[in-house]
């Protein structure tokens, strides 16, 4: 029960009660990487940290080579989608390079969930949360594992409530869990609950992210994340010259929208963010423009 930081910091004291937990090394080209990174250190994981600037993608052969200079069996923990700047980082690409060079790979994936294919075969921990693209209440924290790839951890060592093998052993909740919580998540994942419906959502989010990014660029809006490496769910843009962040967001909300731009790692580098991985719509999409162009 928590958020998606809490399943964030589950992951990291999984990774502390490992023999290898100071073979490891963390991805940072966000403020989501950021936090891992903190989190990572505030376990006691005295992890390498490989860091990129905000809108860069990671860089693969920087990655590879820090592998490979690892013992064999460290982790490397990054975040799939880094929410701040829209970036989409390859995991397909460190789950291959990890393996080759005998490491596990752990990912953030909070808000790619939902929102673009996830796949997490070969993956050692994964996080999600209820909140974000799924769109149920805030509230239930994921952590993705497998039982089998635990059996050397000693839960003694890890924080109660952040035990991940224990709770995986338990049949049922191993704590309290809100019910309205579990219902609503429930109800949030009918509209995904086959593979159609689950890909007819993906295209959706795909094609009017698409759509949304065209038309910002038209408008001279430029997005953060280059079209190679963005997520369709959100875009991160400078609002236009001369305004400031949190001027752009009242002007938007004047116009009837709630953009993002309050987050104090937004404000503080004048950023805005406009999301579609919630119940938008292209006509809504198309009314805000509409505003920013007139
Ligand atoms: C939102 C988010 C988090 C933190 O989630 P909270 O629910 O705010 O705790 C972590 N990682 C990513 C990638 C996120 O987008």
């Amino acid at each position: 029960v928590g958020s998606g930081t809490m399943a964030n910091d589950a992951v990291a004291a999984t990774l502390a009660a490992d023999g290898q937990r100071h073979n490891g090394l963390v991805l940072v080209n966000g403020e989501f990487g950021d936090r891992l990174q903190k989190q990572a250190a505030r376990m006691g994981l005295n992890a390498r940290v490989l860091s990129w600037d905000w809108g860069q993608p990671w860089s693969l052969d920087q990655i590879e080579a820090a592998l490979r200079e690892m013992p064999r069996g460290g982790w490397v923990w990054g975040v799939h989608h880094e929410t701040s700047t829209g970036v989409l980082n390859d995991l397909p690409a460190i789950v291959k390079l990890a393996k080759e060079y005998g490491h596990r790979v752990c990912v953030d994936c909070v808000s790619s969930l939902a929102t673009v294919p996830v796949d997490l075969s070969g993956v050692y921990l994964a996080s999600g949360a209820s909140g974000k693209a799924i769109g149920s209440y805030a509230g239930l924290a994921f952590v993705f594992a497998d039982p089998a790839d635990l059996t050397h951890i000693d839960p003694d060592t890890i924080p109660t409530y952040l035990d991940v093998p224990s709770t995986l052993s338990v049949v049922g909740p191993r704590f309290t869990v809100p019910s309205p919580l579990l219902l609503a998540l429930g109800a949030a994942l009918e509209p995904l609950s086959t593979p159609e419906l689950l890909s007819k959502r993906l295209r959706g989010v795909c094609e009017l992210g698409r759509y949304l990014r065209g038309r910002l660029r038209d408008l001279g809006l430029v997005p953060m994340a280059a079209d190679a490496h963005a997520n369709p769910s959100i875009v991160t843009f400078a609002p236009p010259p001369g305004e400031a962040a949190a001027a752009f967001v009242g002007r938007c909300r004047g116009y009837g929208f709630q953009i993002a731009g309050q987050s104090g790692y937004l404000a503080e580098r004048n950023l805005v963010q406009i999301a579609v991985m919630g119940n938008v719509t292209r006509d809504q999409i198309d009314r805000l423009l509409a505003k920013l162009g007139g």
